[in-house]
């Protein structure tokens, strides 16, 4: 191959161009043509905020970076490449390295048909600080369990973030476009890799310092919000990590955070079929309904109308948002599986369907913690209470008030407990669809019973 035949660099989860290793390989071998491709078995589950978000981010990164070369095709990823080696001469494809359970199958079949055709492709670097597979234990197996694997993870380090990559763009390519955007109901975030940068530098300036405590307080914006931007490689952890000072508690418990994001990845690169099943195969037996009476119950808590408060306001949250909090999404989640006893996939599945930044390591993973069939820092009879944790983070009840506009006009007091305020109770927002009380009792009857299988 000549020097200056092209390449393909194919985008996938790494929508930037700077500290971007791969697409440094690829621009170092020659001009590139930056192909994206719509395949069905990624997008059909996608849900609209998340495709929404994606087709803008599309178009941002090629107003702003690639000089408008961006290609977009639809169909099998092998059979696109094919075709736009072959309009181009390009021989080589370069992608950053997808661990997740699709897009391992996906990229070992492209390939071997990219191989039978005489093309290289090459897979470098990771959407993680550090790929999955990497965190061994001593004995050499993956970790279980997250605290051992954060301290084997700090150890292990990462690469320093590289600078903007310089290439050369192939303009003129045969390309479908981007579809439209489908119309959202939700108010997604801004696009592009300036907006995440503004938002990281807004959040490193004035809320990192107080994020210790701030974090689980769902009525103050004092997280990052990155999440939609991390799941689409828009800013890399890598950057992120870079920007932290290892000496200050705020940005101490940050990283921590994009641990947890790094553990999730690797557990479910061991472990693909926990996408779908329980991690702990003890809890695989464990009693779930399944019948009209809790698919109806499920359909009241997508809606955001169980009569508990906290559980709604996070509900309607993402609905209105595409995201919602990572404390009310503890909350939600217990309260389905625990208090509803509802496989946690349905609300997996769910949650899915309406993130932003949904994302199946974290999500299928964030779900089994609470439901207790994950790895195991939260056994099943941790059940939160959705009062006393409403109480507890959300005292002055200002996220309540701000998604459950029927509650408003109660006072911090009575608006996590509206069945207790006499003749102030709004009649137009539901009683407590359930009593938690003797849920929670039900659950543990589960488990007990669950329990005396494994003897
Ligand atoms: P910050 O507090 O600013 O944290 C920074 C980053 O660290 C996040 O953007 C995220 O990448 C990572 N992070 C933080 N907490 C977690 C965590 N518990 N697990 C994994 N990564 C974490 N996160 C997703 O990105 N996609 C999902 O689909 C998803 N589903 C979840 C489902 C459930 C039931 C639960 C309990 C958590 C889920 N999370 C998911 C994790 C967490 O809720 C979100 O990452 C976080 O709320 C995103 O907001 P942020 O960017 O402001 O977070």
């Amino acid at each position: 191959m000549s020097e200056s035949s092209p390449v393909i660099f194919w985008f996938r989860r790494d929508l930037r161009v700077t500290d971007h290793p791969a697409l440094a390989a690829a621009a170092e071998r020659g001009p590139v043509v930056p192909v994206f491709i719509f395949d069905d078995t990624l997008t059909a589950p996608a849900g609209d905020n998340r495709m929404a978000f994606l087709i803008d981010s599309l178009a941002d990164l090629d107003a702003n970076s690639l000089g408008g070369a961006l290609v977009v095709r639809s169909g099998g990823p092998a059979e696109v490449l094919a075709a736009v080696a072959d309009e181009t001469g390009a021989t080589a494809v370069y992608a950053t390295d997808d661990h997740g359970p699709y897009g391992r199958r996906r990229d070992d079949r492209v390939g071997e048909a990219l191989a039978d055709r005489g093309m290289e492709v090459h897979y470098l670097d990771s959407n993680y600080a550090i790929a999955p597979d990497t965190v061994k234990t001593g004995s050499g197996t993956s970790y279980k369990v997250f605290t051992p694997f954060f301290r084997a993870w700090s150890d292990v380090g990462w690469a320093e973030p590289g600078g903007k990559v310089d290439v050369d763009w192939v303009t003129g390519v045969d390309s479908d476009g981007l579809p439209d955007a489908p119309e959202v109901e939700a108010e997604l975030p801004p696009v592009g890799e300036q907006a995440a940068w503004d938002r990281f530098r807004w959040f490193l300036d004035d809320a990192i310092a107080d994020y210790d405590e701030a974090r689980d307080r769902p009525a103050i914006d004092g997280t990052s919000r990155l999440s939609p931007y991390l799941k689409w490689g828009v800013v890399h952890p890598r950057q992120l990590l870079a920007e932290l000072d290892g000496r200050r508690a705020g940005h101490q418990t940050y990283r921590k955070e994009l641990a947890w994001r790094e553990f999730y990845a690797d557990v479910l690169f061991a472990r693909p079929e926990t996408a779908h099943h329980a991690f702990n195969e003890k809890m695989t037996a464990m009693e779930v309904d399944t019948d009209a009476g809790a698919k109806e119950r499920f359909e009241t808590w997508c809606r955001g109308e169980t009569g508990y408060p906290i559980v709604d306001a996070g509900m309607r949250q993402l609905l209105a948002e595409g995201w919602m909090h990572n404390r009310v999404r503890m909350i939600v989640a217990s309260f389905l599986v625990k208090d509803l006893h509802v496989d946690w996939t349905w609300g997996a599945r769910h949650f899915m369907r309406h993130l932003v930044d949904g994302d199946l390591a974290s999500n299928q993973h964030g779900w089994q913690w609470v439901a207790g069939t994950g790895t195991d820092a939260s056994p099943y009879f941790r059940i939160f209470n959705p009062t006393g944790q409403a109480q507890k983070f959300d005292p002055s009840g200002d996220y309540v008030r701000r998604y459950v506009p029927e509650l408003a006009g109660l006072d911090a007091k009575r608006i996590h407990e509206p069945w207790d305020a006499g003749l102030d109770r709004p009649a137009d927002y539901p009683a407590p669809m359930v009593d938690h009380g003797a849920e929670r009792a039900e659950s543990l009857e589960r488990y007990d019973r669950l329990k005396t299988t494994w003897e």
